[in-house]
């Protein structure tokens, strides 16, 4: 899936129980964090036309960051620097795995490649996961949980007051909180 959807996902399932925006921030965050490991694509394009291309996006995407090590230091930063330390780890955990299964469904390449998940990396190349009935990135069952989630959200932030925009600006996150009471009336 791409990291639009995974943040969704992410602030959503913070936004499940009642923690401080600081651990829903950091939650979210967990939930995106596995696709650091894309930024290689920069490298990959850039030197693209180069006798020594690096192929930094197809070596290291879905290795460096989507692994049960990277989910357990995502969960441990969320425990240091979280408000409501177990609770919020837990969310970060879970949403970390989310990302996994939901790129384990929904992230076959249009080439066909299947991205598989080497859970275990950098100890193990046991456990390396792929799913057989895995669809592509840009099909329907995607946009499908990417708008159930986006409705979900809309619910969310027109009854707790507070939207996925809180991650990037408290003000942007007011304002859109605003315009929808006044669309829909107040909770
Ligand atoms: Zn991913």
């Amino acid at each position: 899936m791409n990291p639009a959807s995974h943040f969704l996902i992410g602030w959503t399932i913070a936004n499940t129980v009642d923690i401080p925006r600081r651990d829903r921030i950091l939650v979210t965050l967990s939930g995106v964090a596995p696709d650091i490991d894309g930024l290689g694509i920069i490298a990959e394009v850039l030197t693209e036309n180069t006798t020594a291309q690096l192929l930094w996006y197809s070596q290291y995407h879905h290795v460096l960051g989507h692994n049960l090590l990277m989910g357990m230091i995502l969960t441990a930063a969320v425990w240091v620097f979280g408000r409501r330390r177990w609770l919020s780890a837990f969310l970060a955990f879970l949403v970390f795995h989310l990302h996994l299964i939901g790129d384990l469904i929904g992230s076959r390449g249009p080439d066909g490649y299947q991205w598989p998940i080497p859970y275990l990396f950098p100890f193990s190349n046991k456990w390396t996961l792929a799913w057989q009935g895995q669809w592509e990135l840009n099909a329907w069952p995607n946009f499908l949980i990417t708008s159930i989630v986006l409705g979900i959200a809309a619910y969310l932030t027109w009854k707790r007051c507070r939207s996925p925009l809180e991650i990037f600006s408290k003000r942007a996150d007011s304002a859109l909180v605003a315009r929808m009471h006044r669309r829909f009336g107040a909770p």
